[in-house]
C-alpha cells in the first residue's frame, strides 16, 4: 500500500512515544477526536459521521448545516459507481469544512431482513453491488485526501440487541456475503480505516475478534490502516488490543489510554503491540496529511470552528444522484411521464410537503436546505402552466417532525450568540436556548446559545458556562402556514431524557416535568412523546417555550420539540375531492426518520394503514394516480394494481423534491433499479421464514443466519417465491432490447481451488458482451445485469448471483455494445472443506437481463475438471 517518506516519520514518532503516550493516542479524547501528544507536536485526528453528509460536532439533527445526499439505498439504486464516486468527492470537501480528516462511512452491511432499522444506510442486499459502490465511494473520499472508514465489521445487520447480539453465521456465508464488501474495500479501494461492529460474531465481540481483525483483515487482506471501535463498542483492554483493535472511541478512554498503558506494564499486552496500534492510528494522520504539512497550513485544524459552505456543484450531485436513484416500479398505459405538463395536478398525502430526506440515527444531519416533493413539483410544473393543489389528507408520523424551519422565524443576526456561532453565510438559527443554574429560572441565564433545530442530545458535554445540572428554556416563534384550512390544528409533541415541558402562547400544553414513561427516542434514553393540539389560525404567530433540564441525569441530556399540521376532520375527503378534480393525482406516502432509524428495527413492512387507505381512496376517483413512496427500505404496496404508476423515491436528500419533478416530468428518464428485494410478505424472506425467532430477532442473545448464503433474491429464487418487486427491477420511459449476447474466454479457466490472492475485480477470464438497443423514443440509461448460475455440484449454490453490471446511456433509436468482465472469483464459491474459493467443473450459465427476474439472454461455458 502507500509508502513514502511519511512512513519513516511515523516510525520515528512511534519510537519517540512513551508507552503512556502511545496508549493515549489509541483512545478518544472526546466524542470525535483522539488524544493529541503535545510534547511531540501531534494534533488530534477528528472524525465525523457520514454516510450522506458530514455531521460535525453538534448534536444529531442540529449541528453545522451539511449537504444531504440521497440515502445509501438510493445510491444503491443508481447502480452507478461513477455517480457514487462523485458523492465521495462531495463528502470529502464537507469533511474538511468540519475540520475533520475521517468520514465514518460507507456502511456496507447487507439487507438480511427488510426490517433492519439501518437498511437505508446500507446499499443493498447483494454483496457484489454493495462492494462495487462502496469501492467507488471510498475512492471518491480518499482520492481527495480524506480517510473513509468502512463499517460495521461485520454482520451488524439488525438493530435489535445491537450492542450484544451474537450473529451465528457460517464461514461460507460470511465469506460469500457479509465479508465481501469489506474485502473489496480493503484490497481494491485500499480503505484507510475500518470500524468494528457493536455485535458479537460467534460469541466474541467484533471489537476483539482476532480471527476477524487480525487473521482475515490484516493477514489475508493485507490491511495496513487503523481499526476503530464503534462508539462505546470496546468491551475489554487486553483482548481488544491483542485481537486487533487500534483505536477506542469515543473518549474519555475507558479501555485504551491509561488502562492500556497499565496492561503493558503488567505484561499483559506487549509494548510492541501498542506501538503498532499507535503506528496504525498515526498512519491515518499521515495519509490525511496531518503530519507532513502537505495541506495548506490551517486548512484543517481539528480544534478550529466548523464551516458550512454551500457549493452549487454539491447540490447538483445531490440532485443527479437522487434523480438517477428513483425507481419507476410500475407505469400502466404510460401514465408517466407528465409530458406535456397536465392542466392540473393534485399533490396529496402526508409526506408531500414534509422534507423526509434522510433516515435517523447517527447518520442524521441538519440539512443546509431541503426541497419537499410539493415544492419540487410546483417549481417544475407551475411555470409550465399546471395548476398544482395540495391536500395532505392525514398527518401520519411515528412522532411529530422536528419544528420545521419553514414555520419558524429565524433569529436576527444580532441575537445573542448568533454572530459567534455562524459557520457560513447561509447558517440560520431559529431558537434561543437560555441556560440557568436553578429550577426557578431565577436571575440572568448563565449562558445563551442560539440553536438551529429544536433538538439536542448531549453526552457529557454541556453548553459553555454550565457544569453539572442545568435548567434551560428554548424560545422560538412558530408561524402557522398561511394556507392551513379551517379546522386544522397544530399538534406539538415533546420528548426528553430529563424533565421537560412546553408552553405555547403562555399556556403549558404538554409536560414531562414530573413523570415520564420510558420510550424509544434518543436511542432508548428518552421518554414516550406527549402531544397537544393547538388550533391553527392561518399565519398566526405562536410563542413556543420549551423548558428542559438534565436534573437527575447530568451526563445525558436530550430533548426535542416537534409539530405537525393536523388536517381538519374532513382531510381525507378534501384530498379525494382535490384528486377527483385534477388531471393527475400524485400521492406521496412513506416513512420517516423515527421509523427508519439506527437503534431500532421496524416492526412491520406495512405503511401506516391510513396511508394505504388514502391511496385507495384517491385511486378510486382518479385513473391517473401516481404514488410516490418516500422510504429507505421496502414497504408493502397492497394497492399496486389499483393505481397507474408508482415511483420509489427513497430518502432522496436535500434536492429530492427537484429530482422527483425531474423524473415525473420526463426531464430525466428514470433508470433506478431496486438494490433489494421488495417482498410481498415478510414471511417470504429468509430471516422471517416460518417466523422462527432464532433467525430474527434472535433468542438467548444469538441470531442464527441459518439461511446461509440464501438472502434476498437468492432465497426468493431457490424457493420459487414471487416478490412484490424483484431485485434489479425498474422501468424506463423507453424500451430496451438485448441482442447478440456473446461470451469470450479471455484467460485460462480450470476447476479447483483459487490462489488466495485471487480477489474480486481481478484479471478478467470471461468477457460478456451484449448489444442494448433503445427501441423507444426517449434517450435513457439501461442497467445491464449479469448473473452467473453455477453447475449443480456438492455445494448448494444460489440459482443465480449478480456478478457484474453496467449502467449505460443509449440514445433513442441507438444501440450500444456493452461488455462486462467476469473474474475468477465471479465463478467461485467458498468451500469450507477446502478452506478456499473453488471453481466448480461443469457448465456455468451466464444470464443477462434487466432484473433478476427479467433475464433476456443467456449463454454458457464449460470449465474442465
Ligand atoms: C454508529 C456508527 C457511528 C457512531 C458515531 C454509532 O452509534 O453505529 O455508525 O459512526 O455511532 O456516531
Amino acid at each position: 500500500m502507500t509508502t513514502g517518506p511519511g512512513e519513516e516519520l511515523v516510525g520515528e514518532l512511534v519510537d519517540a512515544l512513551t508507552v503512556d503516550e502511545a496508549a493515549a493516542l489509541c483512545a478518544g479524547f472526546d466524542m470525535w477526536r483522539n488524544h493529541r501528544v503535545k510534547r511531540l507536536g501531534l494534533g488530534a485526528i477528528k472524525v465525523s459521521d457520514g454516510p450522506v453528509g458530514v455531521r460535525g460536532d453538534g448534536p444529531i439533527g442540529s449541528g453545522t448545516p451539511s449537504v444531504v445526499l440521497p440515502c445509501p439505498t438510493a445510491m444503491g439504486a443508481t447502480w452507478d459507481p461513477a455517480l457514487v464516486r462523485s458523492a465521495g468527492e462531495v463528502l470529502a470537501d464537507e469533511v474538511r469544512d468540519r475540520q475533520a480528516s475521517v468520514l465514518l462511512a460507507p456502511t456496507v452491511n447487507l439487507h438480511r431482513t427488510p426490517l433492519a432499522g439501518r437498511n437505508f444506510e446500507c446499499f443493498s442486499e447483494d454483496p457484489h453491488l454493495t462492494a462495487e459502490l462502496a469501492a467507488a465511494y471510498i475512492d471518491g473520499v480518499q482520492s481527495s485526501g480524506v480517510s473513509a472508514c468502512v463499517k460495521h465489521f461485520v454482520a451488524n445487520d439488525q438493530e435489535w440487541e445491537r450492542h450484544s447480539i451474537s450473529a451465528e453465521v457460517s464461514e461460507r456465508a460470511l465469506r460469500e456475503l457479509y465479508l465481501l464488501p469489506f474485502e473489496v474495500a480493503v484490497t481494491r479501494a485500499r480503505v484507510w480505516m475500518v470500524m468494528s461492529a457493536y455485535n458479537r460474531l460467534g460469541g466474541t465481540f467484533c471489537s476483539e475478534h482476532r480471527w476477524l481483525l487480525t487473521d482475515v483483515l490484516r493477514g489475508e487482506w493485507g490491511f495496513d490502516g487503523a481499526v476503530v471501535s464503534d462508539w462505546g463498542g470496546t468491551h475489554s483492554t487486553v483482548p481488544a488490543a491483542l485481537g486487533g483493535l487500534d483505536w477506542q472511541m469515543p473518549g474519555p478512554p475507558t479501555r485504551f489510554g491509561p488502562p492500556l498503558a497499565d496492561a503493558v506494564r503488567a505484561g499483559e499486552v506487549p509494548e510492541d503491540v501498542v506501538r503498532a496500534m499507535a503506528a496504525n492510528v498515526l498512519g491515518v494522520a499521515r495519509r490525511t496529511s496531518l503530519l507532513d504539512g502537505e495541506r495548506t497550513p490551517g486548512e484543517v485544524s481539528p480544534e478550529s470552528p466548523e464551516r458550512s459552505v454551500d457549493r452549487p456543484e454539491a447540490r447538483a450531485v445531490a440532485r443527479s444522484i437522487a434523480a438517477a436513484s428513483m425507481v419507476l416500479l410500475g407505469n400502466r398505459d404510460g401514465a408517466l411521464p407528465l409530458d406535456p405538463a397536465p392542466a392540473s395536478i393534485a399533490v396529496v398525502g402526508p409526506s408531500a410537503n414534509l422534507a423526509w430526506v434522510q433516515g435517523g440515527g447517527s447518520a442524521q444531519l441538519n440539512p443546509r436546505s431541503t426541497v419537499t416533493p410539493l415544492e419540487g413539483i410546483v417549481a417544475r410544473f407551475a411555470p409550465a402552466g399546471s395548476v398544482v393543489v395540495h391536500e395532505p389528507g392525514v398527518l401520519s408520523v411515528r412522532s411529530m417532525p422536528l419544528l420545521d424551519r419553514r414555520h419558524l422565524e429565524a433569529l436576527a443576526a444580532e441575537s445573542p450568540g448568533v454572530a459567534a456561532a455562524m459557520t457560513g453565510p447561509h447558517d440560520e438559527f431559529f431558537l434561543t436556548a437560555e441556560y440557568y443554574d436553578n429550577p426557578e429560572f431565577a436571575g440572568a441565564p448563565v449562558s445563551v446559545v442560539p440553536m438551529r433545530a429544536a433538538t439536542t442530545m448531549w453526552g457529557g458535554v454541556l453548553p459553555p458556562g454550565i457544569e453539572g445540572t442545568y435548567w434551560a428554556r428554548w424560545r422560538a416563534t412558530f408561524v402557522t402556514p398561511a394556507d392551513v384550512p379551517e379546522g386544522a390544528s397544530v399538534r406539538f409533541g415533546i420528548t426528553s431524557a430529563g424533565p421537560s415541558r412546553l408552553w405555547v402562547d403562555g399556556t403549558e400544553v404538554c409536560s414531562l416535568w414530573d413523570e415520564r414513561t420510558p420510550g424509544e427516542s434518543f436511542f432508548g434514553l428518552g421518554s414516550v412523546e406527549v402531544t397537544a393540539d393547538v388550533a391553527a389560525e392561518p399565519g398566526a404567530r405562536l410563542e413556543v417555550v420549551f423548558e428542559l433540564s438534565n436534573d437527575g441525569s447530568p451526563f445525558v441530556s436530550a430533548g426535542q420539540v416537534g409539530a405537525g399540521i393536523v388536517p381538519p376532520p374532513d382531510g381525507v375527503q378534501r384530498a379525494v375531492a382535490a384528486a377527483a378534480a385534477a388531471d393527475v393525482a400524485v400521492v406521496v406516502v412513506g416513512l420517516d426518520h423515527d421509523t427508519e432509524t439506527e437503534g431500532r428495527d421496524r416492526t412491520t413492512l406495512a405503511l401506516p394503514p391510513e396511508q394505504d387507505d388514502l391511496v385507495r381512496a384517491v385511486a378510486a376517483v382518479n385513473e391517473r394516480t401516481v404514488v410516490v413512496v418516500n422510504a429507505g427500505a421496502p414497504v408493502l404496496m397492497p394497492w399496486r394494481d389499483e393505481i397507474a404508476a408508482v415511483v420509489q423515491m427513497w430518502y432522496p436528500g436535500m434536492e429530492g423534491g427537484h429530482a422527483l419533478a425531474d423524473v415525473l416530468s420526463g426531464d430525466v428518464n428514470p433508470s433506478g433499479r431496486l438494490p433489494t428485494t421488495f417482498p410481498a410478505e415478510l414471511s417470504d424472506t429468509a430471516a422471517h421464514h416460518a417466523g422462527n425467532p432464532a433467525h430474527y430477532p434472535g433468542v438467548g442473545g444469538q441470531v442464527h443466519y441459518d439461511e446461509g448464503v440464501f438472502i434476498g433474491y437468492r432465497w426468493f429464487d431457490v424457493r420459487d417465491l414471487t416478490p412484490q418487486w424483484c431485485f434489479g427491477h425498474g422501468l424506463s420511459y423507453t424500451r430496451f432490447e438485448y441482442r447478440d449476447v456473446e461470451l469470450n474466454v479471455v484467460a485460462p479457466l480450470s476447476a479447483g481451488v483459487l490462489s488466495h490472492d485471487e480477489r474480486p475485480g481481478g484479471e478478467p477470464v470471461i468477457e460478456v458482451s451484449v448489444t442494448v438497443v433503445n427501441v423507444g423514443d426517449r434517450d435513457g440509461h439501461e442497467v445491464v445485469q449479469v448473473y452467473v448460475a453455477p453447475p449443480v455440484g456438492d455445494l448448494a449454490r444460489p440459482r443465480r448471483e449478480l456478478r457484474g453490471f453496467a449502467r449505460v446511456f443509449v440514445p433513442a433509436g441507438g444501440q450500444v455494445r456493452v461488455s462486462v468482465p467476469l473474474d475468477r472469483r465471479a465463478l467461485a464459491a467458498w468451500d469450507p472443506d477446502a478452506q478456499g474459493w473453488v471453481v466448480a467443473a461443469g457448465t456455468h450459465h451466464v444470464e443477462v437481463g434487466a432484473s433478476s427476474r427479467d433475464l433476456r439472454a443467456s449463454a454458457s461455458f464449460d470449465v474442465a475438471p
